[in-house]
């Protein structure tokens, strides 16, 4: 068995359990060339790329590491970082923040290594829609393949979907929900157009030999949701009778995204860090990107390798891979010591919005401070 067809297997779409009362007979979709796994709403049979004709091109090792520098921020930006804080907070008072003294400003500036993988994935269902007179193409050709129609990411690296009717699959049917007559009997009155009276309860008299004003005494009221016809209109041909039955490509592109940062002993939980952005070091956008090599922190290389493999063989088997991108990012953070009211109290500043975690902040009301 080659990959491919294992692949077909292994993805093969799960045979379809159960139908509701309005689901098309399987009868009514045509055996088409190359869509033999397609199945009808919901669970559209997933499909593995083709095997590449073309030796896939083998990545290259990155460029020379720039050079960088670890940017600090200034006392007088940690100590606005922190007043903007104090007053976004409604209940925050502005004092610790004007008037404490920082005493010491420690750099735990760290890295995040993040890798994208950009992908694009395909599968197929069979839909039909009221037939109103589109091109009836079925047979006319052999449909082509599925991974051979053109579609295209309108931007790398941003999830998106497109729906594609493929051409050569579409035929009409009778419609299966009103067996071709367009109508279908109502269920409120059971097709007689009439039910029950509600206010006489069927009598036609109130309180004994009034007559019931609401039916007249006829005992039978008319039915409001057919409007007294006994009938509706089929709501899957629109009352058309007839279906275009034609098999429904969805192209999907998804940016798969992970990212690893470095672990800094500030006593900041790095949770925090997912919120904001850093400097941006390093930045490598290729077909297949290589392990980024030599960079100062290990750590960061080590990850680079492990993300590199994961997705690749995570990616590479049920979808085809468009573009990678590779970033390292220095997010500055700093641990700021100050002085407020003879106590020493402790908050961070981080990434290049400056947002400030200040957990222990010292006058969280304003309302008892003074
Ligand atoms: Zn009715
Ligand atoms: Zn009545
Ligand atoms: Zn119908």
């Amino acid at each position: 068995m080659d990959i491919n067809a294992e692949a077909q297997t292994m993805f093969a779409p799960p045979a379809a359990e159960s139908h509701g009362p309005s689901a098309p007979p399987a009868s009514m979709f045509d055996n088409m060339p190359g869509y033999e796994g397609t199945l009808a709403g919901g669970g559209g049979g997933f499909l593995p790329p083709p095997m590449p004709a073309h030796p896939v091109p083998q990545p290259e090792p990155a460029p020379e590491q720039p050079h960088w520098n670890i940017p600090s921020i200034t006392e007088e930006t940690a100590q606005e970082a922190l007043k903007l804080y104090a007053s976004s907070k409604c209940c925050y008072s502005s004092a610790p923040a004007k008037d404490g003294v920082i005493t010491n400003m420690e750099a735990f500036n760290t890295y995040r290594y993040r890798l994208e993988t950009f992908t694009e994935s395909r599968s197929t269902e069979w839909s039909h829609e009221p037939y109103t007179g589109q091109p009836v193409d079925a047979y006319a050709q052999p449909p082509p393949g599925p991974w051979d129609i053109p579609a295209k990411a309108v931007n790398f690296f941003l999830n998106d979907k497109q729906t594609i009717k493929v051409p050569y699959t579409s035929s009409v049917k009778s419609c299966h929900g009103c067996v071709g007559m367009g109508r279908k009997p109502c269920k409120d009155c059971a097709g007689a157009g009439n039910k029950v009276c509600w206010v006489c309860n069927g009598s036609g008299y109130r309180h004994g030999d009034d007559r019931c004003h609401h039916c007249s005494g006829r005992g039978r009221e008319n039915c409001t949701r057919c409007h007294g016809q006994g009938a509706m209109q089929c709501d899957i041909c629109r009352g058309k009778q007839q279906l275009l039955v034609y098999i429904n490509l969805t192209v999907k592109w998804t940016n798969n995204s992970n990212d690893y940062v470095v672990e800094q002993l500030s006593g900041l939980n790095s949770d925090n860090l997912s919120q904001v952005s850093g400097k941006e070091l390093f930045r490598d956008t290729q077909y297949l990107v290589y392990p980024v090599m030599g960079f100062p922190d290990p750590a960061v290389v080590q990850a680079a390798q492990r993300f590199i493999s994961e997705h690749q063989g995570k990616f590479s088997q049920t979808s085809r891979i468009l573009q990678q991108r590779q970033t390292i990012e220095l997010i500055p953070v700093t641990r700021v010591t100050y002085l407020w009211k003879g106590k020493s109290h402790v908050y961070f500043v981080y990434g290049n919005e400056f947002k400030v975690n200040a957990d222990n902040y010292p006058a969280t009301c304003c309302c008892t401070l003074m």
